[in-house]
């Protein structure tokens, strides 16, 4: 069996859904799809799951949501009309979905309905039983899935039926609709894959996998044919946005490959996520921006026992989570998305840790990014880590920080923000390029 997974640009109309069918129809093994809710259909267009949060605060505001809904019934009516669909029983469903809206059901609601009707549309016209992910997918609070939801999965779909089933959201143990995190019909995918023992996970998009770097800044970057679990958890953690990260802890245990393929082109291979890749050397780059740099330093520092530990306490107080960090002898560096404190809350942060731990500095400055190379056996010698800063100095592109060896699949390079696109270009070329 293979679970497939289509994503918003997927399903955002008619003809994109007629692309779906054929991709289903090509292969007997492919019995469940999971759907996103319709997205862009072009750089202009608005995602159905945007205009359902803004009903949501409309209504939250105490205000109509009538036009944005308005917009949004036109889109489903559209689709259903050109799928030769009941537009009756399409506008009954709408309907009941604006009466639940302005009932105030909350923001989850809103959004996971997107889906719901995607997954429900989708199913009336290919003829498959729709099976609605409340019933059988159980988040916990912190949005993790719990344990009990394979086992329900699994009786579901037991049935040696097809199923359509939508993305993002799912029940609490209590009964509340909750979603997953933005892009979440991914995780959904991973989850059904796991709980029927799928043999491969298709996660259809509209590109033709995951690019060794972005293509919108290496225009020739290549398809990755084939890419670890951990690597590409590590490729999304510097900014690479292909694969929901969260997506690959259900089939982690279990094994089963992910395999990215683009809906408008189903020929190209697309890539495989597999539990262990033996590829070897770099796999794929990408650039983190918009960090900020903390950097608190202390003669002793680490003499007193939990300094580190109350330190990041204090940080957290003021709402910053570190995303990279590095040791030195007396001091600690941490780097966070600068969305996360202000200037002034930078400042005062500063203030209380330099009284409070008797700092000899604390200093905060901006427009940073970290550069990430991703791959097999990094250390090796003359091998990415030498190679990109080499040709990042030959650039004339500075390296603030270096961080590699604590992780074998990744070396993680402290740049300017300014010359994130520069050094991407440049880096690909070393490692990737014609004359690497
Ligand atoms: N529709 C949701 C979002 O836009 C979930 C998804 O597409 O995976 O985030």
């Amino acid at each position: 069996m293979i679970v497939c997974k289509f994503g918003g640009s997927s399903v955002a109309d008619a003809s994109q859904i007629k692309k779906v069918k054929a991709i289903l129809d090509s292969d007997p093994r492919r019995t469940v799809a999971v759907v996103s809710a319709p997205g862009k259909r072009n750089k202009e267009d608005e995602k159905i799951t945007d205009m359902l949060y803004k009903c949501n605060s409309l209504v939250q505001k105490g205000q109509s949501c009538k036009s944005v809904f308005m917009e949004i019934g036109k889109r489903f009516m559209s689709i259903a009309e050109e799928l030769g669909l009941d537009k009756a029983a399409v506008s009954d469903k709408l309907d009941e979905i604006r009466y639940q809206l302005d009932g105030g059901r909350g923001a989850d609601f809103a959004a996971s309905r997107g889906e719901y009707l995607s997954a429900w549309l989708i199913s009336q016209y290919l003829g498959w039983e729709f099976v609605d992910s409340a019933d059988v997918i159980v988040i916990n609070a912190d949005s993790t899935v719990n344990e009990a939801t394979y086992q329900r999965v699994a009786e579901r779909l037991a049935g040696g039926g097809r199923y359509v089933i939508p993305g993002f959201y799912g029940e609490t143990e209590q009964g509340v609709l909750k979603t997953f995190t933005r892009g979440g019909s991914d995780i959904t995918g991973a989850i059904v894959a796991r709980a029927i023992g799928a043999e491969l996970y298709e996660n259809w998009t509209d590109v033709s996998g995951i690019y060794r770097a972005d293509p919108r800044v290496v225009s020739d970057a290549e398809v990755i044919p084939e890419i670890s679990y951990k690597q590409v958890r590590e490729l999304s953690d510097v900014g690479a946005s292909v694969f929901h990260e969260e997506a690959i802890a259900p089939v982690y245990a279990s094994g089963i490959p992910i395999n990215v393929k683009n809906t408008n082109k189903p020929e190209d291979p697309g890539t495989m996520i597999v539990p262990e890749s033996s590829t070897v050397g770099a796999v794929g780059v990408s650039v983190r921006t918009s960090l900020s740099r903390l950097k608190v330093r202390k003669l002793m520092l680490f003499r007193k026992h939990g300094m580190r530990h109350a330190l990041l306490t204090m940080l957290h107080v003021f709402g910053i989570r570190p995303c990279y960090s590095l040791y030195g002898i007396d001091s600690i560096v941490w780097y966070y998305e600068s969305r996360m404190a202000s200037e002034s809350v930078t400042a005062a942060m500063c203030e209380r840790l330099r009284k409070e731990f008797e700092l000899d500095e604390c200093a905060a400055d901006h427009g940073h990014a970290m550069l990430g190379i991703v791959g097999n056996d990094m250390d090796l010698e003359g091998g990415p880590c030498v190679k990109a800063i080499q040709a990042l100095g030959r650039a004339g592109i500075d390296v603030t920080s270096v961080n590699a060896g604590a992780s074998d699949t990744s070396i993680l390079l402290g740049i300017w923000e300014k010359d994130a696109k520069q050094a991407l270009k440049v880096v690909y070329e070393a490692l990737f390029g014609s004359d690497k």
